[in-house]
């Protein structure tokens, strides 16, 4: 019973750090991205900012392109070094 109950314990405080260190890299890239982006807050992308657009983009890379501000240069920045493509 004792075992049962640690076992649970610890895989419980495994689960909450575990989520807590995925929330903070992922959060920290989104404020990444947003700094790379041309900051104007035009909404021409349609996600109302700068930040609204990094919020997507990091779950969605394609929606990058929908920042016509964007130079080429700085969008191929974004997708090799957040997405690991060349
Ligand atoms: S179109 Fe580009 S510059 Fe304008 S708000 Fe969206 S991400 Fe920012």
């Amino acid at each position: 019973m004792i075992g049962i109950l640690i076992l649970t314990t610890l895989g419980f405080i495994s689960g909450i750090t575990i989520m807590l260190i995925s929330n903070d890299s992922s959060n920290i890239n989104i404020e990444k991205i947003e700094k790379m982006l041309p900051g104007y807050n035009c909404n021409a992308c349609g996600f109302g900012s700068c930040k609204g657009m990094a919020n997507n983009a990091i779950k969605d890379k394609t929606l990058l392109k929908k920042c016509r501000p964007l130079s080429k240069e700085k969008y191929q920045e974004i997708i090799k070094e957040f997405f690991y493509e060349k």
